[in-house]
């Protein structure tokens, strides 16, 4: 059996991934580029992690057999999506160091969990109201003004799992339609601008910071990220900063997160919602820092230094959705390889799907508006039909 204490894991060892999307993809190339072997667990060789990955379990989270027999090949685990059964990590953590660990990972599963724990150490969110019925419901709604967001408390991402209720009269056939015991309603921020921080921390307690990035969403599902944003001032900066440091020390996380926020027009922030693992806004670290989001991740639960996380560069994400990259137009492709400021991230997804995130531009620059407009121009000719 392996020891549970954080030791150095060197290049050359194997790391264990939980998860085979992209954000598991992205990390086995910075893992890779370094040294180190990864194995995921719980797809198939052929999802976008093990595509790059030198063995894919794809057994289920809980088969506990096949966990046990996967620690024995790995040196140190990590995941790459909230979805993962806390029992799956304990299960792990009998035989191999998982980071982070657990703590994170159920609060970030449980939007009450979530919120309430927040609020406890005492940062501010969106207010809110458990609701167990269609009565409590109707009741909430009335506290809330007559108008918030029903959300599931589990398995919700984004905008999956949500409804806007905006009369008392429509709670009955909404809350039929969750079938669910329990879920969060959350009064409707007025927001200013969303914005997020990534942020790790590392063994010996060292936390760091990426520049937060402004977002923007589309049917609430994030579409552009841009960094540094004149919209974001300093003190959000420092506030942003300090909150993601409370929730890293709170949970004793060994990695990173990454923290979503509103900013209401008085500029307050309200944490929305936390990832215990790197981040689709964190992306553009890849192409604009010194070493990315996956590198830090990377770092932190192998127990080496923290990286050099400030920014080279401005840049402007944007996601590439299945919507995107409908009948793919090979002379859109021509027209953006051609930008020598455009860095193309595709994840080997073969489904295209609408809303299905299949890859990303960041568009570098010291002009990020400038940046913003080529990418969404180019991005938009990647469709066939225009
Ligand atoms: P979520 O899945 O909770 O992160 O929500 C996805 C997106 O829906 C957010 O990024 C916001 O754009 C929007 N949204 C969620 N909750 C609220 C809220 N309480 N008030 C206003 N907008 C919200």
């Amino acid at each position: 059996m392996k020891l549970l204490r954080n030791p150095v894991v060197p290049p050359g060892s194997t790391i264990g991934m939980l998860g085979g999307g992209q954000l598991g993809r992205m990390f086995a190339i910075a893992a890779r580029q370094c040294g180190y072997g990864v194995q995921i667990f719980g797809d198939p060789q052929d999802s976008p992690a093990g595509q790059v990955s030198d063995r894919s379990w794809p057994w289920s989270f809980t088969d506990y057999d096949a966990l046990r027999q996967f620690a024995q090949h790995v040196d140190v685990v990590t995941y790459e999506q909230e979805n993962i059964p806390v029992a799956t990590v304990e299960t792990l953590l009998q035989y191999v160091p998982v980071f982070p660990g657990p703590e994170l990972l159920r609060a970030s599963q449980h939007r009450l969990l979530e919120k309430t724990s927040l609020r406890r150490i005492g940062i501010p969110t969106a207010d809110f109201a458990k609701v167990t019925s269609a009565a409590e419901l109707r009741q909430s709604i009335d506290d809330f003004g007559g108008d918030a967001i029903l959300k599931t408390v589990t398995l919700g991402y984004d905008g999956k799992g949500q409804a806007r209720v905006r009369s008392e009269s429509a709670c009955d056939a909404i809350w039929k339609s969750f079938n669910v015991s329990e879920a969060i309603l959350e009064k409707v921020v007025d927001f200013a601008h969303e914005l997020s921080i990534v942020a790790s921390r590392f063994a010996d307690g060292t936390c760091n910071f990426f520049a937060p990035v402004l977002n923007h969403h589309e049917n609430h599902i994030l579409d552009v990220s841009i960094s540094p944003s004149p919209l974001i001032s300093e003190r959000q900066t420092s506030e942003a900063q300090q909150i993601a440091r409370a929730i890293l020390e709170h949970f004793n996380v060994i990695g990173v997160l990454c923290v979503e926020f509103f900013a209401t027009h008085d500029g307050q922030l309200l944490v929305n919602e936390i990832a215990p693992r790197p981040h689709n806004s964190g992306h553009l670290t890849i192409n604009a820092c010194r070493s990315s989001q996956f590198e830090q991740q990377l770092r932190a639960v192998c127990g080496l230094a923290t990286g050099d996380v400030s920014m080279q560069t401005p840049a402007v994400m944007l996601n590439l959705l299945g919507d995107h990259l409908q009948n793919q137009s090979a002379s859109g492709w021509q027209k953006v390889f051609a930008h020598q400021n455009i860095h193309v991230h595709l994840y080997g997804k073969s489904e295209i799907r609408s809303g299905r995130k299949l890859g990303h531009l960041t568009v570098i620059g010291e002009d990020v508006v400038a940046a913003e407009r080529l990418g969404r121009e180019l991005r938009a000719g990647l469709t066939g039909a225009m």
